[in-house]
């Protein structure tokens, strides 16, 4: 299962449904698969979800019907393969202390173990979400209140975690001890609050960032309280590289840094680690033109846009097959010859992950009359699969796993190609190897848990 969505949660506030749905739209690029929203009125939660973009899954008459002051809301993100809208979330369920709506951004690592020990004690599975222990969990939980429950439940599970329940009147976020995936808490203009794994989604909605939601933190929000915090483990922070590299919005702030900023010093890096003649950079649009920029303004190269792309396709990383993913990579991309034609061109993507996008944007370059195309990668090279949460195929579908840059290159016809080194990585997000502070395991194969 590999999953990297989004969550939201809001507490305290009319139209919470709409608020969640709005949030959503904000956060709609870290899953386009499903979309969905849990409210509660105080008495009874509410729910639709659906596969589909956000605004396809929900509309005006639908949001109506998702009342009250509290709500929950999820993107999906799954490679193709299980159509069930089971699958999508909020997981909901009823159970002995009443209702309660789940979402979750993260992959657990114990699912399976967990899974199964719940199985065997007789639990009816409805989903392959490793989300759905959670509610299983909490539901045999011999705790009385659903706070213990909770503390309980997430005591058992391991890996990744950001996680927000609805129960009819309190609303709970969580995060797991490392911090792998982001979840930040902002205050409504009214008053109420707001959790979401990025802080774009904050924006939308003009609520004020307070703080991240601590690794290992459990946050609890009641009707006219402030949220009362709970340190059920103690943090060990291990933020996701990842997120900077690729995965978050360049106007989010995640982990407490501008991922626009850590991108574009990601630039300028690989312009100090990785320099090349050449008469323009170009980035891959949209990932690549932060560090683009960066690169530009520290090498002084002018910066151009020399690809376009067609807003209308979707990732082409979604795609099953070899063949559509090639077909979608042409669809979405085209080159602009007049800016190309003849130029020595650096063209600047975030990663290279099977080497599909790189080897078909620079056949098109070479096609459009560049005279030579140069690729810097802005990460390092990506040699391993992620556990916890980013959608990333197995190792034998990684190039970099398998080529050394040499071959990549070759493959990719680049007459020369540079990635980023963990160190300079790093740095561009204010840290270093000796502080231990991100997961790198995709670059690295140190893995955590
Ligand atoms: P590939 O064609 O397989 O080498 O994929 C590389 C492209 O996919 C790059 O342009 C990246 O920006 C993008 N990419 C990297 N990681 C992911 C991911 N987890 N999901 C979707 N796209 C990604």
């Amino acid at each position: 299962m590999n999953e990297k969505c989004a969550v939201v949660g809001i507490y305290g506030c009319e139209d919470a449904s709409k608020l969640a749905y709005f949030s959503l739209h904000a956060l709609q690029h870290r899953g386009q698969e499903a979309a969905g929203i849990s409210s509660s009125d105080g008495t009874k939660l509410h729910t639709i979800k659906k596969r589909g973009l956000v605004m396809r899954v929900f509309d005006e008459e639908k949001l109506n019907t998702l009342s009250g002051t509290s709500a929950v809301g999820h993107t999906r993100y799954s490679t193709a393969g299980d159509d069930s809208i089971l699958d999508a979330q909020p997981v909901f369920a009823r159970y002995d202390l009443g209702e309660m709506a789940i979402v979750h951004n993260g992959n657990l690592t114990n699912a399976e173990e967990v899974r199964n020990a719940l199985i065997k004690k007789g639990a009816i599975f409805q989903t392959f979400m490793d989300t759905e222990n959670l509610i299983h969990l909490i539901a045999k939980s011999s705790k009385d209140k659903l706070l213990d429950r909770i503390i309980d439940a997430v005591q058992r599970i391991e890996g990744a975690f950001s996680l927000v329940f609805l129960s009819r009147t309190k609303m709970f976020a969580m995060r797991d001890r490392f911090g792998f995936r982001p979840l930040s808490l902002g205050r409504l203009p009214n008053g109420g609050y707001i959790v979401a794994s990025e802080t774009c989604a904050f924006d939308l909605v003009s609520a004020t960032y307070i703080r991240d939601v601590e690794p290992g933190e459990l946050l609890i929000f009641e009707e006219g309280k402030e949220p009362i915090s709970i340190k059920v483990y103690e943090p060990t922070p291990k933020h996701c590289i990842f997120e900077y590299v690729y995965f978050a919005r360049p106007d989010s702030s995640v982990f407490g840094q501008s991922v626009y900023k850590t991108r574009k010093n990601m630039g300028k890096e690989l312009s100090r680690v990785e320099p090349v003649e050449a008469d323009i950079i170009i980035p891959v649009p949209d990932g690549g033109v932060p560090a683009a920029i960066g690169y530009s303004q520290e090498s002084g190269i002018p910066y151009e846009m020399g690809i376009m792309r067609n807003h209308y396709i979707g990732r082409t990383f979604i795609e099953p097959t070899q063949e559509m993913r090639d077909l979608k990579v042409k669809m979405k991309l085209s080159p602009m010859i007049e800016i190309i034609k003849d130029k020595k061109v650096i063209v600047v993507d975030d990663s290279i992950v099977r080497g599909t996008t790189s080897r078909r944007i620079i056949r098109m370059l070479k096609e459009a009359g560049a005279k030579e195309v140069h690729m810097r990668i802005s990460s390092p090279p990506t040699t391993d699969p992620c556990f916890y949460g980013v959608d990333t195929p197995s190792k034998d579908k990684l190039i970099a796993a398998n080529k050394t840059i040499q071959e990549i290159c070759d493959y990719i016809e680049a007459d020369s190609l540079a990635y980023l080194n963990e160190e300079s990585l790093l740095r561009s997000v204010n840290s270093s190897v000796e502080e231990e502070k991100y997961c790198t395991a995709c670059f690295t194969g140190k893995y955590i848990v």
